[in-house]
């Protein structure tokens, strides 16, 4: 009989180790597989053709891994993280790498997030701010829905003064249109605290992102 996966297994773990077939009879998802088949068909591939066959168990555990963010909590993730310390300074963690899928076409979107953040007596592990950024990538997303829902998670539950969050990406889903779209970024930023209220707070953050 042939396996099938419960879909989440993947969400499980926080980095996905492969996506490939663990068997020649393995089953991930018969549904998304089917689904992945059928447009494979409407584009007129031949999915029953060598390089093809494994693709639509690829596809259910490549799209379930990009999309696993909906079953990670921030929350937790923050919470379990948290320790009392008495820093009053601004902390910054630059160019955390993210990847995202666009909600208009499912497509890549990918580039930088710079988050800070103001201690109001308890700091969270660094790692942990990255992770943050990934539950909410690893969503169908647009990227200034994605920017506040990272600062407001952080604001939430870290307690912090304030929260400061840029992120610069580059959409497949234009670059790949035409011509002259390649270099292109968009930035968005979101900003919670003392850092919407406080100008040179602001500036100061935008300092360390650019430097
Ligand atoms: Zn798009």
């Amino acid at each position: 009989m042939a396996q099938q996966h419960k879909p989440s297994v993947l969400s499980q773990n926080h980095y996905a180790p492969s996506f490939e077939a663990e068997s020649d009879e393995e089953v991930y998802d018969a549904n998304k597989e089917g689904l992945v088949r059928g447009m494979l068909s409407e584009i007129g591939e031949d999915p029953e053709r060598e390089g093809l066959r494994r693709t639509p168990l690829r596809v259910a555990k490549a799209m379930d891994f990009l999309t696993s963010g909906y079953e990670l909590s921030a929350e937790e993730i923050i919470k379990g993280a948290v320790f009392k310390e008495d820093v009053k300074e601004m902390v910054v963690v630059r160019d955390i790498e993210f990847y995202s899928l666009c909600e208009h076409h499912m497509l890549p979107f990918f580039g930088h997030a710079h988050v800070g953040y103001l201690p109001n007596g308890q700091v969270v592990g660094l790692s942990k701010i990255a992770r943050v950024v990934d539950v909410f990538a690893r969503r169908l997303q647009v990227q200034e829905r994605l920017t506040s829902q990272v600062a407001d998670a952080l604001m939430a539950h870290l307690g912090a003064h304030g929260v400061a969050v840029v992120m610069e990406a580059s959409h497949t889903c234009m670059m790949m249109r035409g011509v002259q779209k390649q270099k292109s970024t968009t930035v968005s930023s979101a900003m919670r605290g003392t850092f919407k209220d406080d100008a040179r707070t602001r500036a100061e953050f935008m300092g360390f992102v650019r430097g």
